[in-house]
C-alpha cells in the first residue's frame, strides 16, 4: 500500500517543492508568497504554465529563461527534487499513511528553513509556526482516524522536552545558538514524539553527530571560533528527518531502549 502511494506522493512533493522555493526566496524579505505569481528573477516576465512544471520545465528550457535567457537558479530545482524525494520516502516509511499529510508539511517546512538558515543564518518564525500549526492539525486528524490519541500526548512531551533542553542551552550560552534553533527543536520534538518517545532522543543525537563534523572542521580551519554562531537548523532538520524515516529501524537494529 505504502509503495503504491510513494510515486504520487513524490509527484505532489515536486509541486510543493516549487512552492517551497518561492517561500525560500520571499519570506526572508517579508514578501507575499502568493503575489506576484512566479516570474523570472532577471527580466520579471511571469512564467507561463508550461514553464512552471517542476524539474521538467527546467530540463526542457535547459536551465534558461524562455524570454531573456537568464539562468534559472539551480537551487530551485534541487529544492523541488529534495521535497519530492522526502514525500516519497515518507510514504514508504511512515507507520500509517494517515500521518503522511502532516509529515509532508513538516518535511516541506524543514526544507524551507534549512535553505534559509544556510543562506541567511536565520530561521523565520513565521515558517516554524505555520509548519507547527498546519502539521499539528493534520497529526490530530491522523490520531483521530487511527484512534491513537496516545501519540498526541507523546508529541506534546517530545515538543516540550526538546524546547526545554534547547532553551537551557540557549539560556546558558546565548551567543552559541539563535533562539530560532530553540523553536525549531520544539517543532522537531513534536513530530518525533508522535512516532514514539524513544525516537526523540535519537533524532537529537543524529543531529548533533552530523553537525559535529562540519563544526569541528570549521573550528580547526579557523573559519569560525568558539564565539561564532553556527547554523544548526539544517542539522536539526536532517537529524529529525533521518529519525522519522529510519528511527524505528535504527533502534531495533541497535537493540537499545
Ligand atoms: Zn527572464
Amino acid at each position: 500500500m505504502n509503495a503504491l502511494v510513494a510515486v504520487p506522493a513524490g509527484l505532489v512533493g515536486l509541486v510543493v517543492g516549487s512552492f517551497v522555493g518561492v517561500v525560500i526566496d520571499r519570506v526572508p524579505h517579508g514578501d507575499s508568497v502568493v503575489r506576484p505569481p512566479s516570474h523570472c528573477e532577471a527580466c520579471g516576465k511571469p512564467l507561463e504554465a508550461r514553464d512552471n512544471i517542476p524539474v521538467v520545465s527546467y530540463l526542457l528550457l535547459r536551465g534558461k529563461c524562455r524570454a531573456c535567457g537568464a539562468e534559472i537558479p539551480l537551487h530551485d530545482v534541487l529544492v523541488e527534487i529534495a521535497t519530492g524525494v522526502l514525500f516519497a520516502a515518507l510514504a514508504l516509511r511512515l507507520p500509517t499513511l494517515w500521518a503522511l499529510p502532516g509529515y509532508c508539511v513538516f518535511a516541506a517546512g524543514l526544507v524551507a528553513l534549512s535553505a534559509i538558515d544556510l543562506r541567511q543564518r536565520r530561521l523565520p518564525t513565521v515558517i516554524v509556526y505555520w509548519t507547527a500549526a498546519i502539521g499539528g492539525v493534520l497529526l490530530v486528524i491522523a490520531s483521530a482516524l487511527t484512534s491513537d490519541f496516545n501519540r498526541l500526548l507523546e508529541a506534546l512531551i517530545g515538543a516540550a522536552g526538546c524546547f526545554a533542553a534547547f532553551y537551557a542551552v540557549w539560556f546558558a550560552v546565548p551567543k552559541g545558538m539563535g533562539f530560532g534553533d530553540v523553536r525549531l527543536a520544539g517543532l522537531c520534538g513534536g513530530f518525533l514524539g508522535w512516532l514514539g518517545l524513544r525516537v526523540v532522543p535519537l533524532g537529537m543525537v543524529i543531529a548533533f553527530l552530523i553537525a559535529g563534523l562540519p563544526a569541528l572542521t570549521l573550528l580547526i580551519l579557523g573559519k569560525v571560533n568558539r564565539k561564532s554562531q553556527f547554523p544548526f537548523g539544517p542539522y536539526l532538520a536532517l537529524g529529525a528527518l533521518a529519525a522519522v524515516l529510519f528511527g524505528e529501524a535504527i533502534i531495533q537494529s541497535l537493540g537499545v531502549f
